[in-house]
């Protein structure tokens, strides 16, 4: 049995974590759960799945909390905290030996750590924690003996096929070491909601355009990432601080159907691939019952079924989010942060339709080249939450300076 902590267990990847553990009641059980804001759908959770603890992050919700959950009589009702002290308990709650982390943004980096620094198992969504603060979280993983499994997809695939390579070390897993063998790591892209517009179209992207995914179903911020490819180059971010692997042999592939969930190449130009139906709950439930495979009911691949998989290259000028990822990986130290913090800041005005979808790379772009002067190469966890304030400052500020002109040229930044 595995005793599971959720972060974030009323968004996308919290609610089909509790799907898994619902129907795999002998395998694993919900001790401790964490939301941001949503204390109806908590309330239900905390009634089918009786944790011991849960926590709200908005303190304004705590009486009503406790109210709903005192209306469930439950025999043994579950502690209630609230605010960032609660949700670091619930990430470091004892009884739990893996976390899920679907906290969406870097408000997951604080708990994250909590967790590493507690020797948990981490089952690792919450990407951004890993693009702002890799160089502070791996080692921290290295120092607590804390094992991180990916639950992005692609990273799932990529350490599923790594398992096929001679010698490799699973003790060493997922700690930037190269593992031998390994050439290239190929990422796929479904290509997101914009994929068969032109690129003169996109001007015209409404909110509701960007936030509907032909493949995925997911919460807004990623989904907005997937339409910018902002989300595949944060996974070429991600990968390069799990796999070790340098930016040059990180290639990105749009492949639309989303079967093949990534690649590797091997250095006598073999390629591996893991393939699958794009469902969450697959590298979801991996990451928590690593090394072992539990068996499942959900719908087995027929690839007669899909008929055919294509692939083509990702265009750098439509989506300049891409150039500007790898572009902040390669500068390394506090520029991944910046990055990653800009991105958050822009994506949520272009949902409140304070920017255009166009906007987003333009206030990346400023913000990663305003803080190219003071690039921290060897950051602390302080250092990464202060230049994390600092984009989120900046971008809002730029935003209300006026709005900007894009030129399609001048925010492709290109590897
Ligand atoms: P959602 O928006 O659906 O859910 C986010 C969760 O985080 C909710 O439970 C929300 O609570 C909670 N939350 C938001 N802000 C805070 C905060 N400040 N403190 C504590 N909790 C907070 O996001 P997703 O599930 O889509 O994504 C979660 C993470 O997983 C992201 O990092 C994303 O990139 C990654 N991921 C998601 C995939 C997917 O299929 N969804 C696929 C691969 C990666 P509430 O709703 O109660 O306010």
């Amino acid at each position: 049995m595995k005793y599971i902590s959720i972060l974030g267990s009323t968004g996308s990847i919290g609610t089909q974590t509790l799907e898994i553990v619902k129907e795999l009641p002998s395998k694993f059980k919900v001790v401790a759960l964490s939301a941001g804001k949503n204390i109806d759908l908590l309330t239900k959770q905390v009634k089918i799945h009786q944790p011991e603890v849960i926590a709200i992050e908005d303190e304004n919700l705590l009486l009503d909390l406790k109210n709903n959950i005192s209306d469930l009589r439950l025999e043994n009702p579950p502690i209630i905290l609230s605010g960032t002290n609660g949700i670091n308990s619930v990430a470091g709650w004892d009884s739990a030996d893996t976390v899920v982390t679907g906290i969406v943004g870097c408000a997951g980096l604080i708990p994250t750590m909590t967790a590493i620094n507690a020797g948990k198992n981490i089952a690792l969504a919450n990407k951004e924690t890993l693009i702002a603060a890799g160089s502070v979280v791996i080692p921290a993983l290295k120092k607590n003996k804390s094992r991180l499994l990916p639950a992005d997809s692609e990273h799932s695939a990529i350490f599923q096929c790594l398992q096929g390579l001679p010698n490799y070390e699973t003790a060493n897993f997922l700690t930037g070491q190269i593992p031998k063998g390994l050439k290239a790591i190929h990422l796929t892209a479904s290509g997101g909601a914009f994929r068969d517009w032109a690129i003169e179209d996109l001007k015209n992207v409404t909110v509701k355009d960007a936030t509907s995914h032909p493949n995925w179903d997911m919460g807004k911020k990623i989904t907005v990432d997937s339409a910018t490819l902002m989300n595949k180059g944060l996974e070429v971010i991600e990968a390069h601080y799990l796999f070790g692997t340098s930016y040059e042999n990180i290639e990105i592939v749009i492949h639309p159907q989303s079967i093949i969930h990534s690649m590797i190449e091997m250095e006598d130009s073999s390629v591996l691939a893991q393939l699958g139906w794009p469902d969450m709950k697959l590298p979801i439930l991996y990451a928590m019952s690593w090394p072992e495979r539990f068996k499942t009911n959900w719908k087995r691949l027929n690839l007669s079924e899909i008929g055919k998989l294509t692939f083509k290259e990702p265009d750098e000028f439509k989506y300049p989010c891409m150039g500007l990822a790898y572009a902040a990986g390669k500068s390394s130290g506090t520029m991944p942060a910046v990055l990653n913090a800009a991105n958050e800041m822009a994506v949520e005005q272009f949902l409140k339709e304070k920017i255009s979808f166009q906007e987003i790379p333009t206030f990346i772009s400023k913000a990663c080249e305003s803080h190219m002067e003071n690039l921290n190469l060897s950051p602390e966890l302080e250092d990464i939450l202060e230049v994390d304030n600092w984009a989120r400052v900046f971008v809002k500020q730029e935003i209300k300076k006026g709005k900007y002109i894009v030129e399609k040229k001048k925010t492709a930044v290109l590897r």
